[in-house]
């Protein structure tokens, strides 16, 4: 399967570093907060990234303007997630909002779409299994700031496919990250 969409549910400090990455490697990115002040505020955080960018001559408005167009934002998860070939989430390290976020992913994304999770420390089986397709669950741990810092750690668990680990590789490579992959060990 090759990445055509992603979804990034969570616009704050890693969310919209995750939705910049994206939508620089090419592919049609949706960035849903469910704040719509979250939402300005992480748009407006990469809009500001790209700016200084290109003062600092790293790169050019024509460039931005091509990864300004892969980029959208979205205030109806399921809107944002309804095409998406993998879905990265960020938001809040409550597993009350982490478990209700991957139920509906559960029920709205595409049966073969990869769900990824940027918690820090919660159990990826955990939320894997509020969603009920925990084999399409991985956790995708980036660091701050996304953009700068090169690692991205992909988290296994017993119920994850080696297909899932294969595509979360190929699309971490693709944002320009070196994967490791690591277990699931909460904290
Ligand atoms: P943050 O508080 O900056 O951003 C969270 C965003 O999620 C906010 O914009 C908030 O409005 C939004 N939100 C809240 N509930 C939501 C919901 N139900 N649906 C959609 N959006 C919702 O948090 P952060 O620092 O970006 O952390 C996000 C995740 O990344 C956490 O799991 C955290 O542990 C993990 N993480 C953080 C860092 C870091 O250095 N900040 C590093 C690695 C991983």
């Amino acid at each position: 399967m090759s990445i055509q969409t992603v979804a990034v549910i969570g616009a704050g400090t890693m969310g919209a570093g995750i939705a910049q990455v994206c939508a620089q490697a090419g592919w049609k990115t949706n960035l849903f907060d469910a704040y719509p002040e979250g939402l300005e505020r992480g748009m407006n955080a990469i809009e500001t990234f790209w700016d200084k960018g290109i003062a600092r001559g790293k790169t050019t408005p024509e460039q931005k303007e091509e990864w300004a167009s892969n980029l959208h934002s979205f205030s109806d998860m399921r809107d944002a997630v309804r095409d998406a070939d993998m879905v990265i989430e960020a938001v809040p390290e409550v597993p009350q909002i982490k478990a209700r976020v991957f139920h509906v992913l559960g029920v709205e994304t595409k049966k073969d779409c990869i769900l990824g999770t940027n918690t820090s420390s919660l159990s990826i089986a955990d939320i894997a299994a509020a969603s009920g397709r925990p084999d399409k669950v991985i956790g995708m741990h980036f660091f701050n700031p996304v953009p700068i810092m090169t690692l991205l750690e992909l988290v296994k668990h017993d119920l994850c496919s080696e297909e899932t680990i294969a595509l979360a590789k190929s699309a971490g490579e693709a944002m320009g990250k070196t994967t490791i992959l690591v277990k699931d060990v909460p904290g």
